[in-house]
């Protein structure tokens, strides 16, 4: 669920108030914590985070990336948190209410607080190593959405085929959008979701690129206005289109389109976005 905007704000809080903080204990529940816990030292999930200083906290694409202190010399760990579709961290005191199942707990001493890992479907990851490469996929990510330059989005953009909403969420092209945000960028693009990308001119793929950095710099800051310090909310009543179905288009006035394919829901409108005769009718 949290995709570039939100895991930017995330990334912001938890530099300003974890790192330079000690692990004191982690605990995993029983069911989830082995589902959702990777430890990819050989040494243990628990055993390698125990004792470590976070130093750094970093974001590439929809991964979070904790580097870790030496807790008694070399090497230095990361702990790289992909919260998928159902994730969320949730910073809290010890009392503070769960915001979800909660599977993974990192506790942190003076203040006494937790930083949770929170999944209803345990879809999300925390993998624990020493490579960022030996992460599943993490070596295929494209360029992040959020530094990616023009020229360079214009020639990835030919190599791959298909409808540009899927495109545009593959993390294989650019990393960091997902479902929701595919379909506000879409929509400030005034370009139909299942367009194939062989079909886009390039005043098209222009508007795009300029579409994609507005959306995502303008959303960082209404995410950060909303969620301030409670990293686990998913504030997204400003969307213009995504989850909103049958509401007003906020530039023309249509009723928002809906379609639901492949188990991802894409909202346009139809006014604004046309095009898409094959699949979008
Ligand atoms: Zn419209």
């Amino acid at each position: 669920m949290p995709e570039l905007p939100e895991l930017e704000i995330v990334r912001d809080v938890l530099r300003r108030r974890l790192v330079g903080r000690r692990i004191t204990e982690v605990s995993l529940s029983p069911k989830g914590g082995p589902i959702v816990a990777r430890d990819l030292t050989g040494h243990g999930f628990r055993e390698g985070l125990t004792g470590r200083s976070i130093e750094s906290v970093q974001r590439r694409g929809k991964f979070l990336l904790f580097g870790l202190g030496p807790e008694a010399g070399p090497p230095p760990l990361t702990l790289a948190v992909n919260p998928k579709l159902t994730g969320r961290l949730q910073l809290s005191g010890p009392a503070g209410k769960k915001a979800g199942p909660v599977h993974v707990t990192l506790h942190f001493e003076a203040p006494t607080e937790e930083l949770r890992y929170v999944d209803q479907k345990r879809m999300g990851q925390l993998y624990l190593t020493a490579e960022l490469a030996a992460i599943p996929t993490f070596a295929e990510m494209g360029p992040d959405a959020l530094e990616v330059l023009a020229e360079t989005f214009r020639n990835r953009l030919r190599r791959f085929r298909g409808e540009i909403k899927g495109v545009l969420s593959r993390e294989q092209f650019l990393a960091g959008i997902g479902n929701a945000y595919a379909d506000e960028i879409l929509w400030r693009a005034r370009l139909h979701p299942y367009r194939k990308v062989g079909t886009l001119t390039s005043e098209e793929i222009d508007r795009l690129y300029a579409a994609m950095n507005v959306t995502l710099r303008e959303s960082i800051g209404k995410v950060e206005a909303a969620m301030g310090e409670d990293i686990h909310l998913k504030p997204r009543d400003f969307f213009a289109v995504h989850m909103r179905g049958g509401k007003l288009c906020p530039r023309c006035g249509a009723r928002v389109s809906e379609i639901t394919a492949g188990g991802r829901i894409t909202n346009f409108c139809r006014t604004c976005q046309p095009g898409g005769l094959i699949r979008g009718l």
